[in-house]
């Protein structure tokens, strides 16, 4: 049987890390860390100046920290080097480069689907992916007047609108799926093999283009894309062109409050996930950290904070599982 993970964490930022960090304090097992960039703490690296002043009570928000992390306040490279050494110290198994698709409970265990196709198997799950997730764009420019029908989700189609989706991974092949009963649809892919879906999106993607519910164009890429009296008119690499009412691209990436959805969280009217006191979401065994939880910014020891608090609970959990 495959190994079963007490704890996974999404998201390697400081609520992430906090959360990993935590959990070996307490001597918790089988935890592990996913994390979509190349190292830990994407934000931190990638949005922050290098030599920039980090404050503990970030925009003047007094925050004592209550868990086991000693962060205060530095400069980038010094909150870095933090983090590097606690993640060494207490020796956390944590996959760097995996994104973190979706997460399905199916009984007591939560289905943990990376986008490059591995699972892995869960008690408690803790999300901290914080805000700044973005979708992937494509390389060519997208017509401004197009932005109602031009989507990197499924949220706002109608009925019977012919949709063409683009991409080649799990998302794409389930919006095609699910859209073609409703939608005649083109599903386009730039390579001719799906070699990244699981085994129920292959069979459902055979079955759809067996009764030619979803309408292929693999093998060939997008070259632009024109407004077409509203609508987006698509010219692709073999020479073809077709309008479309819709366009919806799922080529890597996700906005985190679609993540959310994708994860049947209840959400608050401002698009972020209800929690109670403990920071368990509305799955049970789901518990949310960081900026995630908030409209506008939180900040670092915030984040550590609810890493902490969301570890506390799931323990108690544990001894009861
Ligand atoms: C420019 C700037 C300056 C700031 N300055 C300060 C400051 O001085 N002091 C302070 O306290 N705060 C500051 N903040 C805020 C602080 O950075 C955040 O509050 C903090 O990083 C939140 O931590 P987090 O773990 O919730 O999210 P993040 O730090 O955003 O970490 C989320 C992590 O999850 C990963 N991830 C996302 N989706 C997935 C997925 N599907 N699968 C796997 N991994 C995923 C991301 O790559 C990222 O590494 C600043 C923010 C910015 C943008």
């Amino acid at each position: 049987m495959n190994k079963i993970y007490n704890i996974a964490i999404i998201g390697g930022g400081p609520g992430g890390i906090a959360s990993a960090v935590e959990s070996a304090i307490l001597g918790i097992k089988e935890v592990i860390l996913f994390e979509k960039g190349e190292g830990h703490s994407t934000t931190i690296r990638k949005f922050y100046k290098d030599k920039k002043r980090v404050d503990k009570d970030y925009k003047g928000q007094k925050v004592e920290l209550n868990g086991n992390i000693y962060f205060c306040d530095g400069t980038k490279e010094s909150t870095l080097d933090l983090f590097d050494k606690i993640i060494k110290e207490n020796g956390l198994e944590v996959h760097f480069n995996t994104e973190v698709e979706s997460i399905k409970k199916e009984g007591d265990l939560f289905t943990i689907q990376t986008t490059n196709n591995e699972i892995t198997k869960a008690k408690f799950i803790v999300i901290s992916i914080g805000k700044m997730g973005q979708p992937n764009k494509p390389t060519y420019p997208l017509p401004f007047s197009l932005k109602k029908v031009i989507n990197f989700n499924a949220n706002t189609t109608t009925d019977g609108e012919k949709i063409l989706v683009v991409g080649g991974g799990n998302s794409a092949v389930e919006y095609a799926c699910v859209l073609s009963q409703t939608n005649p649809i083109t599903l386009n892919y730039r390579r001719t093999e799906f070699s990244r879906i699981n085994e129920t999106n292959q069979e459902s993607l055979n079955a759809c283009l067996t009764s030619q519910k979803v309408t292929p164009k693999f093998g060939i890429d997008i070259q632009k894309i024109e407004d077409e009296n509203g609508k987006p008119k698509v010219y692709f690499t073999d020479g073809s062109e077709e309008v479309f009412d819709r366009i919806i691209y799922a080529i890597g990436g996700i906005a985190p409050i679609d993540f959310l959805k994708k994860c049947n969280l209840d959400l608050n009217e401002d698009g972020t996930p209800i929690v109670d006191d403990k920071h368990q979401s509305s799955v049970d065994g789901i518990y949310i950290a960081g900026d995630i939880l908030f409209k506008n910014g939180g900040s670092i020891a915030t984040a550590l904070n609810h890493g902490f608090h969301s570890i506390q609970s799931i323990q108690e959990k544990l001894t009861r599982f």
